[in-house]
């Protein structure tokens, strides 16, 4: 949906998306396996109005977070 612009369901352009509001609330982010904030990856969130399917990402800016991204890699499991 973030790059389609529709949705990848039910074909509805009844998209929106979290992107423009600033990091907060449990439901914009993923805790990090200790629960502190310091640690959780924050998401941009876009929900499709006709389905109510939903899709998530992770901010660009986490991406770029060096120790954010290393200690995911210490935590979580690679499917790859
Ligand atoms: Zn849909």
């Amino acid at each position: 949906m973030k790059a389609s612009r529709k949705c990848c369901k039910c074909d509805s352009k009844e998209i929106y998306s979290n992107s423009n509001q600033p990091s907060r609330g449990d439901r914009s982010s993923i805790a990090g396996a200790n629960g502190r904030v310091s640690s959780s990856l924050w998401l941009h969130v876009y929900v499709c109005l006709g389905c109510g399917f939903v899709e998530e990402y992770v901010r660009p800016d986490v991406l770029l977070d060096d120790s954010k991204i290393a200690k995911l890699k210490s935590e979580w499991e690679s499917v790859n």
